[in-house]
């Protein structure tokens, strides 16, 4: 999906005038390659509607312009469809609160990320403040409750299950008793996601939220499935009220536009991305990051482009050099810091990272943030140069962490924090290689 919409994009971009036929090629072209991901066709029309009236083609100068503007009302667009803010009220939105009992259940087919996914919720919510506890419900596949109480133990969160019990509704309603009993907030039900016998699964899954009513269910997709997308989402919905996606896999090859239709089948919206098979490779979902990397813009370009104008000249390419490679090390963070901090309004730069505005940078607390990024940078300072070069902090043991604590002058527990938000932030650039050549020479920027 993401490559046939840029190369469409590519096309506009090629051809020097634009005109009223180019302008439908481009279209139809991005159409065609919407409905191939099975994205409702309702959705697509309105998006062509829609961009025909922002873009009033007379009314414009020649050239550029006209490109920006229908490249802008495309992305408009898609970020629209996948915006959660757009169709359903936001105050309808269910988010798991302290002091409040919710049960969360996770549907999906087999092998979509469902368990994996369950204790980075679990893990996600627990580190907020959250009394979790996982309820294996899926007592079709053998080993399904092993795995559960594996990922549960690693994120010493409390499960339950049983290796004798056939009857998954049993289980899943003595689970959530349990739990209740525990004063637990936030009840996560996994479930079995069978192939080939799928009416009896979707009979289960509607027998489940029946007997354990909900507060939410999140159906559970694998990015890589693409054009499958709508019909399993659909089916989902259909016995059970989906209310949420999480789209898995997105480290994968898969740019994620099966999402598109998920949304639209279910009439919900993607809440987070699964980026690998670790606890913490899991993000809050962003809209507009998403829809970069689905129209094969780099995320990163925008960003580039501002660093380029920080960093001096001479240390340009070593920095590209560095970063087309891959290799994300402490170093780069500190280089990458220091020019943010000089450069001004530092969340409109850290916005266009995924994960950054909403984590590092929550909105109005940039002040907040800034400091965190200056306390960041103390702590650097007290690293070997062997640490900030390497890009495995597995060097950084706990007496290490203690050192670089005193050295600096800050808590341990801080100086984990700042380790924390390197590997999050070195496993996003991963995702992001950027290419080789000259910086300015990077993908269309919006
Ligand atoms: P389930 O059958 O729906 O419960 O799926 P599992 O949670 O058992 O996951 C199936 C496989 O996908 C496992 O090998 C997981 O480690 C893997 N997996 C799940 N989520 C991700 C992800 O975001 N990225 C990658 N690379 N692998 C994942
Ligand atoms: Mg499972």
């Amino acid at each position: 999906l993401g490559g046939s919409i840029s190369r469409a994009l590519q096309n506009m971009s090629n051809s020097t005038v634009i005109d009223e036929a180019v302008f439908h090629d481009c279209l139809n072209e991005i159409n065609r390659a919407l409905l191939q991901a099975d994205v409702q066709f309702e959705l697509i029309r309105n998006m062509h509607a829609n961009i025909k009236n922002i873009v009033n083609l007379d009314g414009l100068a020649a050239g550029h312009s006209k490109r920006k503007i229908i490249q802008q009302a495309v992305f408009d667009e898609l970020c629209k469809m996948l915006d959660p803010t757009t169709g359903i009220k936001s105050s309808s939105f269910f988010f798991p609160k302290k002091g409040k009992t919710s049960v969360v259940m996770f549907v999906g087919l087999q092998g979509s990320g469902k368990t994996t996914t369950c204790t980075k919720y679990a893990h996600y919510y627990q580190k907020k403040g959250l009394k979790p506890g996982l309820v294996c419900a899926d007592t079709f596949r053998a080993g399904a409750f092993d795995q559960l109480k594996q990922n549960a133990t690693k994120a010493k969160i409390p499960f339950y299950g049983s290796y004798m019990e056939s009857d998954p509704v049993k289980i899943a309603v003595e689970g959530v008793e349990r739990f209740k009993e525990e004063n637990c907030d936030l009840i996560i039900l996994d479930t079995s996601g069978r192939h080939k016998q799928e009416a009896a699964l979707f009979e289960e899954m509607r027998q489940l939220s029946e007997a354990t009513k909900p507060d939410l269910v999140i159906f559970v997709m694998d990015s890589s499935i693409g054009q499958a997308a709508f019909g399993q989402a659909q089916a989902f919905k259909q016995s059970v009220a989906v209310g949420a996606v999480i789209i898995t896999k997105m480290d994968g090859h898969a740019k994620g536009g099966g999402s598109l239709s998920a949304v639209a089948a279910t009439k919900s919206h993607v809440i987070f991305l699964g980026t690998g098979e670790h606890m913490d490779e899991f993000e809050v979902f962003e809209v507009r990051p998403f829809v970069r990397r689905l129209l094969g813009m780099g995320d990163l370009s925008g960003l580039m482009d501002r660093i380029h104008k920080a960093v001096p000249v001479d240390q340009q390419a070593e920095l590209h050099q560095k970063l087309s490679e891959g290799n994300f090390t402490l170093r780069i963070m500190y280089d990458q810091f220091h020019s943010l901090l000089k450069m001004g309004p530092i969340n409109e730069v850290f916005s266009m990272l995924p994960g950054f505005s909403a984590e590092l940078m929550p909105k109005g607390r940039e002040k907040e943030s800034q400091m965190k990024v200056k306390r960041y940078m103390t702590m650097m300072d007290s690293m070997t140069n062997e640490e900030l070069d390497s890009s495995s902090p597995k060097l950084m043991n706990e007496s290490r962490m203690m050192r670089i604590a005193r050295g600096s002058g800050y808590q341990v527990r801080e100086v984990l924090e700042m380790v924390e938000e390197y590997k999050r932030l070195a496993n996003i650039w991963k995702r992001f290689k950027m290419p080789k050549g000259n910086m300015s020479a990077l993908s269309p920027q919006i």
